[in-house]
């Protein structure tokens, strides 16, 4: 598979990715699909697609592999999912494993470029199986949208927030609070305001709830589970990162040390614990109903794949905060012009989906390394 035809597997929006999901996986026998239609006010042609091939003879083994729950990030996803029905499927002994694919989380999100649903919500702050999460504050968040976060139209390509900053010691300071602070103060979401950044709803929104009632038939199915979540924005630059959530509960440490060497396999990817500086851990993420539906018998090693895309300079990452805050506070107060929104708005679907060969043939070669090292180490390719 040459570089040129690997780009070629980014589709042109939704209605195309969703058409080629559906053609090549119709071509594996055996698959049980699943179009889950997605309330909207202003369309009705939006659906979250998965299709699950059950392990045919002894359940033991079971991947997932979700994609798109932000939406403009579901271009890569679909890349790398059309892959894996091409390449990676085909080679798989379905006697023991079985695969469940889900295609675009967030319909809405990929055809409107948006990160989060019609109702606002980011899919990966809202999956809270007991629902409890939904009642917490994040005041640390609050606090931070107190001091940096103006509602007002945007004008600028620049964020007020960015006026208060400076960088001391190579560390970028927006009065004397960090970057870093700010990050880690709100990127782990909240549950009161979705005109705040980060915003996890007040219940499961429809695609969550179906995928938590899908998890609950599957898991106790199967012994050991491995779940990827497609991503993209957080990063180096064309560089794979797993992001683990080091609660502990959602990443098996005899599991994940038999399927992921990360040294043998540094070529592909990097592991990147959500402590590091410039990630993050979050409330809500999807891949803690994994942990949270987990039985006695299930080993669980679920984890976001992110690829990088601006970087994780501190130019970079200042850029991309800049530009999300800003995106986001347009989004809900408007823009001084047309041409404002337009700017803002590009910058914004560039840095989930950069404009660019090169880095999606990185996506997708990270990715075909990942699948083939993790599939030989769990014995799931046909001898
Ligand atoms: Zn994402």
């Amino acid at each position: 598979m040459n570089s040129h035809s690997d780009a070629k597997l980014f589709p042109q929006n939704y209605e195309d990715s969703r058409k080629r999901f559906l053609e090549l996986t119709s071509k594996i026998p055996g698959g049980q699909t699943e179009h889950w239609q997605i309330p909207s006010k202003k369309d009705d042609a939006l659906f979250t697609d998965s299709v699950y091939w059950p392990a045919l003879e002894k359940p033991d083994f079971l991947l997932v592999v979700t994609s798109g729950i932000h939406g403009s990030e579901t271009y890569a996803g679909s890349a790398i999912l059309q892959m894996f029905l091409k390449e990676i499927m085909p080679q798989v002994d379905r006697s023991k494993t079985g695969v469940w694919l889900v295609h675009a989380m967030n319909p809405y999100g990929f055809k409107y470029h948006r990160r989060t649903t019609e109702n606002g919500v980011n899919l990966n702050r809202n999956f809270s199986v007991s629902g409890e999460l939904y009642k917490t504050r994040n005041l640390d968040s609050e606090r931070m949208h107190e001091l940096f976060f103006k509602r007002a139209p945007v004008a600028s390509t620049r964020t007020t927030m960015m006026d208060l900053m400076q960088v001391k010691n190579g560390v970028a300071y927006f009065g004397d609070v960090s970057m870093d602070q700010f990050t880690k103060a709100t990127a782990p979401g909240q549950f009161v305001n979705p005109q705040d950044l980060e915003y996890g709803g007040k219940q499961l929104e429809p695609q969550s709830a179906k995928l938590v009632e899908k998890l609950r038939s599957l898991m106790p199915l199967y012994k050991d589970i491995v779940a990827l979540d497609l991503h993209t924005g957080l990063g180096d630059v064309n560089r794979l990162h797993l992001l683990t959530s080091g609660s502990g509960k959602d990443l098996h440490p005899e599991l994940f040390g038999k399927l992921f060497d990360t040294n043998e396999d540094k070529a592909f990817y990097e592991h990147t614990p959500a402590s590091a500086e410039g990630f993050y851990e979050v409330h809500g993420a999807l891949n803690s109903a994994f942990a949270d539906l987990a039985g006695p018998q299930n080993r669980v090693c679920a984890i976001t794949m992110e690829f990088g895309t601006l970087g994780h300079s501190l130019d970079a990452q200042l850029k991309g905060l800049n530009n999300f805050v800003n995106e986001h506070i347009g989004f809900y107060n408007g823009y001084s012009s047309p041409e404002m929104k337009a700017q803002v708005e590009k910058e914004c679907f560039e840095r989930s989906y950069p404009q660019n060969d090169e880095w999606r043939t990185a996506v997708v070669a990270a990715s075909r390394g990942l699948f083939k090292a993790i599939g030989r180490r769990a014995s799931i390719f046909k001898s």
